[in-house]
């Protein structure tokens, strides 16, 4: 197996720690490259993960190579990767003011900042399931059909990429827009681009790419 592709999750994980979107056990991190997927192990803090922590698995689970359990939410990543074939890495973490919408159940809409519309979409939360659940699994792999970024009420966000530094970039600025949208809501609220605006925003975006 690739230790450079283990090396890249063990970094993701300690710069997910390091901007405060995961702390303590949380969150969890997969790459998938030529039929496998590379995952972070259960119960480990994302601080002091290195590459040979990282756990290798097929799809349907079996353990391919490293010590100890992979990451107690396989089940959804396998999901995400079935459902999507862009996808090459997800990122699953617990940042603070994100997981406060989705503790109050309120959804990130497209149009209130360039960035969300262009890099994350809309983000939704997605209705409470337990952790490592096949129901959560199974909303979460729904989801994605539809979405690159999710809140889980009462839980957390997973974000998704066609490399592990986009699924990174968006958990890091669903995190940064969900401050501003908190700021904003203590200014008396939030106004949103306007529609004719936003269109021509796509426009221009997706001409240039
Ligand atoms: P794992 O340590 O098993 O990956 O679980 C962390 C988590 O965030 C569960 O949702
Ligand atoms: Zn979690």
């Amino acid at each position: 197996m690739k230790r450079e592709i283990k090396e890249t999750i063990a970094s993701i994980g300690k710069r997910l720690y390091e901007r405060r979107l995961n702390g303590g056990y949380g969150g969890n991190i997969s790459i998938k490259d030529e039929g496998v997927i590379y995952i972070t192990p259960s119960g480990m803090p994302k601080d002091i993960l290195s590459y040979s922590d990282i756990i290798v698995v097929d799809f349907k689970g079996n353990l391919l190579e490293g010590e100890g359990k992979p990451s107690s939410e396989l089940l959804f990543h396998v999901a995400i990767y079935k459902e999507r074939s862009d996808v090459n890495a997800i990122v699953h973490t617990h940042p603070p003011i994100s997981t406060g919408f989705a503790i109050a159940n309120i959804p990130l809409r497209e149009a209130i900042h360039e960035e969300v519309s262009l890099i994350l979409g809309e983000v939704p939360v997605l209705p409470y399931e337990m952790t490592s659940s096949k129901e959560l699994a199974k909303s979460v792999a729904n989801a994605f059909k539809k979405y690159n970024a999710v809140m889980l009420a009462n839980h957390g966000v997973i974000t998704v990429g066609e490399t592990p530094e986009k699924a990174f970039r968006r958990a890091e600025e669903l995190e940064n827009i969900c401050i501003s949208t908190l700021v904003a809501n203590t200014f008396g609220g939030v106004k949103e681009i306007p529609p004719d605006k936003l269109k021509a925003l796509f426009s221009m975006f997706y001409k240039k790419k």
